[in-house]
């Protein structure tokens, strides 16, 4: 059974299109990330779901019942926010349970649910604190000790973790998806980073400018991205492109350097334009079984350590090599540059669709 359904979904500013006919289907205990670039409609889809915006057209079922037109506290969701929106002048507890005491609650069932809150989150020792006497990381936890005491059907999370810090950020990730799991809820959680999504979520969908461009699990985007813009925003370091035409012996020759040809193992019209897609930690400078090879000019290294990133210039465009360990180039070293054909990914330079 679906928990959340988003049917033909349509939202418009004035004269701005800001969802375009949105389709997405949530299951109960599914962890889903809204992923896109800034200003691609992914807090106005949260936004429609918890009904703070209204829908231009359209359909948005919970549970199986439309929720067009009625108001957040009648959806049974609990949005958790950027900013936390905490009570600067009410102690942790009183941040907490604002939502029950508004509701007149009795006093007994408040009690017990902020207790059951507060340990789930490890918030015990801080009830009486207020927000100023927090850290952010405790802050967070109280922004969503009250989604939690709620006890929702479907948790909101509109980018709860930006306000952190790196190492903070990450440890929380696994905080909130846990306590996903715990509480069996269904969560929607949109966020600008494609690592949060593909980490945390069961089902990611990527928008751009009011469309779902492709939805699916983590992995299915990252293997088979439905077209360029999916395949250069999923995956870090970004996959790299090279423009190349396909020749009539079936083989593609790169744009700006006709004598590199890549025979294909896939059948391509002749003079189709195309991008050739590879991510970075599929080259190697060595070579593979079933692979094939491009020259390339060594033009810069970044090594953390555990890491090493090769800048290389094939056909006189830039290309990212990734992998474990320690540098085994130089600067200006001429090298080949080797990819299995099973890692190629190549796309239509007029439709930008996979091929
Ligand atoms: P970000 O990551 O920057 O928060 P986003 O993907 O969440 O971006 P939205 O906040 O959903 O993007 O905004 C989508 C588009 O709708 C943007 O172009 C934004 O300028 C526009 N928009 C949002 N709210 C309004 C509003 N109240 N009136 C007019 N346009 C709006």
């Amino acid at each position: 059974m679906h928990q959340i359904e988003i049917d033909h979904l349509n939202k418009h500013y004035g004269g701005f299109h800001a969802l375009k006919d949105i389709n997405i289907a949530i299951e109960q205990g599914s962890f889903v990330a809204l992923v896109g670039p800034s200003g691609c409609g992914k807090s106005t889809l949260l936004r429609t779901l918890a009904g703070l915006e209204k829908t231009s057209s359209g359909d948005v079922r919970i549970a199986g019942q439309s929720v067009i037109g009625k108001p957040p506290r009648e959806r049974d969701v609990a949005m958790v926010f950027q900013s936390y929106a905490l009570y600067p002048h009410m102690d942790v507890e009183h941040n907490m349970n604002y939502s029950m005491r508004l509701n007149r609650r009795p006093k007994e069932e408040i009690a017990e649910r902020t207790r059951t809150a507060a340990e789930t989150l490890g918030l015990g020792s801080l009830l009486d604190r207020l927000p100023k006497a927090l850290s952010g990381g405790q802050r967070q936890r109280v922004a969503m000790g009250r989604a939690i005491v709620r006890n929702p059907k479907v948790f909101l999370f509109d980018e709860p973790l930006s306000n952190l810090d790196a190492a903070l950020r990450v440890h929380m990730r696994s905080e909130i998806r846990k306590l996903h799991e715990r509480l069996n809820a269904t969560s929607v959680y949109v966020t600008h980073d494609q690592v949060e999504a593909m980490t945390m979520a069961d089902h990611v969908v990527v928008m751009r400018a009011g469309v779902v461009e492709q939805q699916g699990s983590p992995l299915d985007l990252y293997d088979r991205p439905a077209n360029r813009f999916v395949a250069g925003f999923i995956g870090s370091p970004a996959m790299n492109f090279l423009p190349a035409a396909a020749a009539s012996n079936g083989a593609l020759v790169l744009d700006n350097d006709g004598t590199q040809q890549i025979g294909l193992n896939r059948g391509v019209a002749p003079g189709r334009q195309l991008w050739i897609g590879m991510r970075p930690e599929h080259l190697s400078l060595k070579p593979g079984a079933n692979d094939m090879a491009l020259d390339a000019t060594v033009t810069g290294i970044e090594s953390t350590g555990s890491m090493t990133f090769v800048v290389l210039e094939v056909a006189s465009q830039p290309v990212v090599l990734a992998h474990s360990g320690r540098p085994e180039t130089r600067n200006g070293d001429q090298v080949r540059l080797h990819i299995s054909m099973d890692n190629l990914h190549l796309f239509d330079r007029e439709t930008q669709l996979a091929v």
